[in-house]
């Protein structure tokens, strides 16, 4: 037997349909494996995500399929069946649900992982002015907007200075902005030579007074000092009000002007 490679259990027993091949539904899919069940999972995609890396995807330091693996090798290993679909009805009394291509799934026990969406907390102009960074498309729409930002200012089509704001002082927000500022300080010259590197500015804003707010205090101040010391200007106690355009206002009454913002889930790029 190869290594890594279980048996399919026999698709006996009472049928479970797990919604999402993210975290939780592999999880629950992995729970499953040796019990006497019948599990279908079914996913929109036909693979899975590794979100923690999807910055990496961002700054082209991975490529998408870096951070994907097919979801149907998972189901393989585990005895369980695949299928790509999108949830669109749970009819709970007829104990089933509904797929967009019109797929029907009995089941007698139903779990539900389909993940979250990016949050804009209601300010105005967010989700219109800033791109997501929630999915595997996210990060490679965030990447090509960078990299073609670039390829302007590198061809002399654009002149402006590109502002790179990014709202949220959380894990993903600490990291895009430490690699961002690292594109700019060691791949950019090679990369880009035509463009100087003083023209990029990378802002991290925070609502709250430290970054990190998981993290101990000497870990935040860690991490504030390392952003400064790559030149990251990084705002704490900012709270953004607006998003438009070519700036994100803050309540403060300032504002940065932006070509691209980022948010834990959310990236905004946009033109001074
Ligand atoms: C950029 C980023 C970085 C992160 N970094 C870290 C980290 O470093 N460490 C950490 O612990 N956590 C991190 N997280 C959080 C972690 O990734 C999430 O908590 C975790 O992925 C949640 O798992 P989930 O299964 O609930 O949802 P998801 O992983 O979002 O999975 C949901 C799945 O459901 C599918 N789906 C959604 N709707 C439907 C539908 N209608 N029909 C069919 N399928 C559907 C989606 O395609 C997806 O595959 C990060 C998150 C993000 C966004």
């Amino acid at each position: 037997m190869r290594r890594g490679w279980r048996r399919p259990a026999a698709q006996t027993g009472p049928s479970v349909v797990i919604i999402g091949g993210g975290f939780a539904g592999l999880s629950a899919l992995n729970a499953l494996a040796s019990a006497r069940v019948a599990v279908t999972l079914v996913d929109r995609n036909v693979y899975s995500t590794f979100q923690p890396l999807l910055y990496q995807v961002a700054t082209a330091g991975l490529t998408s399929a870096d951070v994907a693996y097919p979801l149907w090798s998972v189901t393989r290993k585990t005895g369980a069946r695949f299928h790509k679909g999108e949830l669109t009805k749970v009819d709970a009394g007829q104990q089933k649900v509904r797929l967009n291509d019109g797929t029907e799934l009995g089941y007698d026990y139903l779990i539900l992982a389909t993940g979250v969406s990016a949050n804009f907390f209601g300010i105005p102009g967010a989700d219109k002015h800033s791109m997501s960074m929630y999915t595997r498309r996210d990060a490679v729409a965030v990447r090509e907007r960078l990299l073609d930002e670039l390829e302007q200012r590198s061809w002399g089509t654009s002149s402006a200075d590109l502002n790179i704001t990014i709202a949220g002082g959380g894990a993903t927000g600490v990291e895009l902005a430490g690699t961002l500022a690292e594109l700019r300080n060691i791949a950019l010259p090679a990369a880009f030579p035509a463009i100087d590197p003083s023209s990029m500015h990378v802002t991290l804003i925070e609502r709250a007074p430290d970054l990190l707010a998981a993290f101990r205090p000497h870990q935040r101040e860690y991490a504030r000092q390392q952003l400064l010391k790559r030149g990251v200007d990084v705002r704490l106690n900012s709270t953004i009000k607006e998003v438009t355009t070519d700036s994100v206002s803050l309540a403060d009454g300032t504002s940065v002007p932006t070509v691209a913002s980022v948010r834990e889930s959310a990236v905004t790029l946009t033109s001074p």
